[in-house]
């Protein structure tokens, strides 16, 4: 059990309260750090662990990215690929809807790509989750490459 951050060797305290508390192995400090992000923006603990998922996975990405407009949950700027965790999906209302299709428009005007995940993906589907982002990430590096 060590820290994914700083691969530092966690102990039993530490790595259950980072399990039940983030879901994801993380060292005091890295906890700490994490925490104040959640508190800030508001981010879902499954972008944490779709965001730890991808790093595992040798992907760079940001969390809690800003792109002038407003905090992407992560995003991946290689591929200019957005992520966005939907926690509420179940009760999305129409202001909800028109407001996810137009910020979706937005980002798609500066050349970039927005997928929404559904949180429950991440907690049962978490592997294919992150190899299905890989196989979209071909996809628009072939399709960047090609501009
Ligand atoms: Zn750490």
């Amino acid at each position: 059990m060590t820290c994914l951050e700083c691969k530092k060797e966690l102990g039993y305290t530490d790595h259950k309260i980072s399990m039940d508390t983030l879901g994801v192995e993380l060292c005091a400090g890295h906890q700490k750090r994490i925490t104040k992000l959640i508190d800030t923006h508001g981010t879902p603990r499954e972008a944490i662990q779709l965001y730890y998922g991808l790093k595992e996975a040798g992907v760079n990405a940001m969390l809690e990215w800003w792109d002038g407009n407003k905090s992407i949950d992560i995003a991946i700027s290689r591929v200019k690929l957005n992520i966005e965790i939907d926690t509420e999906y179940h009760m999305l209302t129409h202001e909800q809807a028109i407001n996810d299709l137009e910020k979706a428009m937005h980002s798609f005007k500066n050349g970039f790509t927005t997928i929404r995940i559904p949180h429950v993906l991440i907690k049962y589907y978490l592997k294919e989750t992150v190899i299905n982002i890989l196989g979209i990430m071909d996809g628009l590096r072939v399709h960047l490459k090609a501009i």
